[in-house]
């Protein structure tokens, strides 16, 4: 009788233990959220558009830092180490592919968001370059959506339909901002619209709404082929500055703004305001977002150039 009372007692206590063990097996299942490590403001922006609070996601880049001349640090490399997914710009935004290397050294899969984008080449010192700053036509941001949707429907094939149902959202979006920059810039006459600003980021943003572009630093800040500023460059812009009328130039929120003002001085007009162009603003400003910090940029246009 005591044996047959030991043994139900100790069948229990297995049971209780295996429900114990299970419970605690699903609650990491479910508490364990998939990590992605992404590289600039604008990659992170679009991730958590595409995945909301399923999926934590670290942005390595602060608002206001410059992906071109980055250098990442041990905590970087820890945290690519605890993610699931990287995701980067890609095209050499990320200066000598820093976010692709600590992708590789921690044996983790990236998505390069620019792929499938219809390059804007670049011809510097005989060398061919596809600018990387794609995102800045929201056509482009598209194509980074739906290359994040697929990255993270591949990791995380359970819940593609909820990040299909968020992007398809988001896309919708897109296609407004699309619209109201189009309507908006009617106040400019085509003559107007030239943009000069520190480094030569707006090539896919002029090439969609009609701007001509000069940037005294190539499409680099860092010192890749092609990039950096020279005195010719120098010269070119405070001629073409001149000879088109330009009322006034741009500073970049993520790139010194000293150079631009020494053009401004040089040629006789106005700094005509800080666009967003690698990073969006801080959390809490009109620019933290991909949606607002382009609204911004082109509010500043319209009241220097218009
Ligand atoms: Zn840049």
């Amino acid at each position: 009788m005591l044996r047959a009372l030991g043994s139900i007692l100790a069948l229990i206590a297995l049971m209780a233990g295996a429900v114990d063990a299970q419970q605690s097996r699903s609650a990491d299942r479910s508490d364990r959220k998939l990590m992605i490590v992404c590289s600039t403001t604008q990659v992170a922006d679009f991730t958590r558009q595409v995945v909301g609070d399923r999926c934590q996601v670290h942005c390595i880049l602060a608002p206001g830092a410059d992906p071109h001349t980055y250098m990442p640090t041990p905590g970087d490399a820890q945290m690519t180490a605890k993610a699931d997914l990287c995701i980067q710009n890609g095209w050499h935004l990320e200066g000598k592919n820093w976010m692709s290397t600590l992708a590789k050294d921690a044996g983790k899969p990236i998505v390069t968001c620019a792929d499938g984008v219809q390059p804007i080449e670049l011809e510097t010192q005989g060398e061919k370059i596809r600018d990387p700053h794609t995102w800045l036509a929201p056509k482009n941001a598209a194509v980074y959506v739906n290359n994040i949707v697929r990255g993270v429907a591949k990791l995380d094939p359970a819940n593609k339909a909820d990040y299909e149902a968020r992007a398809k959202l988001y896309l919708q979006q897109l296609r407004v901002l699309d619209s109201w920059i189009r309507e908006q810039f009617n106040v400019i006459p085509p003559a107007k619209r030239i943009l000069v600003t520190s480094h030569d980021a707006f090539n896919y943003f002029s090439q969609e709404y009609g701007f001509k572009n000069q940037a005294p630093v190539g499409w680099s800040t860092g010192s890749e082929v092609g990039a950096g500023m020279t005195p010719e460059r120098f010269k070119a812009v405070v001629n073409s500055i001149r000879s088109f009328g330009v009322k006034a130039v741009f500073v970049e929120t993520s790139v010194n703004p000293k150079l631009v003002r020494e053009i401004a001085r040089e040629a006789g007009v106005e700094v005509g305001g800080e666009l967003y162009s690698d990073s969006m603003g801080p959390a809490g400003s009109a620019g933290e977002s991909y949606i607002g910090m382009m609204r911004e940029n082109v509010l500043t246009i319209i009241l220097a150039l218009k």
